[in-house]
């Protein structure tokens, strides 16, 4: 089982080491748009989860390992194939890792199991958490994210907002559209949305959509409506920024050469600190092309990072 992969360029964290520190394809929820199949394992908790989960031994000396041929990590990040937080010792594995590395650690998590005070506990001793929210009712929830029984989005939302008073979170909204199933982008669920959002108060809100998986009936949102519920959330959510995850098929980076787009990339700097989602959307480059360059600058001494309440920033150096 690899426990850990990358470095990878991810759009909001840079240069990310994934840790997945579940057994393959387990998982709380069956959403309409996962990626990975229908071979998931639909689980409560891990008291249901048969196969053993690595230890936190086998995830730090993975880590560690990688950490020594990549120098270049911005993230260490928990995400994996299917939920993270199902592993009992995550805040184990998280003060391990501390011991060896100075880089943030965040987690990547469909939120079902903060509920859980101990879950709740361990989410919190990460640097940052990207937990997701797709639904603000029961029946839109039950829809999209089809949970396993006993699952409540208001328990799961009062779970993150406590989550949010303890370390910075970007809430991640998968919006997804259907000719033929309801979704959550009707007028009536995104009200749901920002009810829950208001509760919440995450330090930001990152508008997403989807890939469309083969076996399901459901599409991406076209960039012109994820826009239109961009401007409606801003205007009923004041001082939370919300942000779309640029459309990925629009990209300057196949037009221009690697030095001119490293090059626009400097010239940016130079003016502002950016994080890698500022200089994407700046500049129309693809969110994966904008961390492999940033990679390649930082490793050329032109650039700097730093991590400020939560948010990755890269400054410019100096040729
Ligand atoms: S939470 Fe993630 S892994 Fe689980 S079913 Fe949904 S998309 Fe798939």
């Amino acid at each position: 089982m690899n426990i850990v992969y990358g470095p990878v360029p991810s759009r909001r964290l840079g240069m990310s080491l994934g840790i997945d520190p579940i057994p393959k394809l387990t998982c709380t929820f069956d959403c309409v748009y996962c990626q990975l199949g229908k071979k998931r394992h639909k689980v409560r908790g891990p008291e249901e989860v048969k196969e053993p989960f690595p230890t936190p031994q086998e995830i730090t000396a993975g880590v560690e390992a990688a950490l020594a041929e990549h120098s270049h990590v911005d993230y260490i990040t928990f995400s994996g194939s299917g939920e993270p937080t199902l592993n009992p010792r995550l805040k184990e594995a998280v003060e391990e890792i501390r011991r060896f590395t100075k880089a943030p650690i965040a987690l990547i998590t469909n939120s079902s199991l903060l509920t859980r005070p101990a879950v709740l506990d361990a989410a919190a001793s990460f640097d940052l958490v990207l937990p997701s929210l797709d639904a603000g009712d029961q029946e839109t929830f039950l829809r999209i994210n089809r949970p396993s029984p006993g699952f409540s989005i208001d328990e799961i939302a009062k779970a993150i907002e406590k989550l949010a008073r303890r370390v910075p979170i970007w809430l991640e909204v998968m919006l997804v559209k259907s000719e033929k199933l309801r979704t959550n982008i009707d007028p009536d669920s995104i009200g749901h949305i920002i009810e829950k959002i208001r509760l919440i108060r995450p330090h930001e809100v990152n508008l997403n959509t989807c890939v469309r998986p083969p076996e399901e009936p459901v599409d991406p949102v076209p960039e012109e409506t994820l826009l239109k519920i961009r401007e409606r959330m801003e205007g009923e959510l004041s001082g939370i920024p919300i942000l779309v995850v640029p459309q990925r098929t629009a990209s300057r980076s196949r037009l221009l050469r690697e030095d001119e787009l490293k090059e626009e990339i400097l010239k940016t700097l130079n003016v502002r600190p950016c994080t890698p989602v500022d200089l994407s959307d700046a500049l129309g480059i693809n969110p994966a092309e904008v961390g492999k360059y940033l990679a390649r600058l930082a490793e050329e001494g032109k650039i700097d990072r730093r991590v400020q309440a939560g948010q990755l920033y890269y400054t410019f150096k100096g040729e």
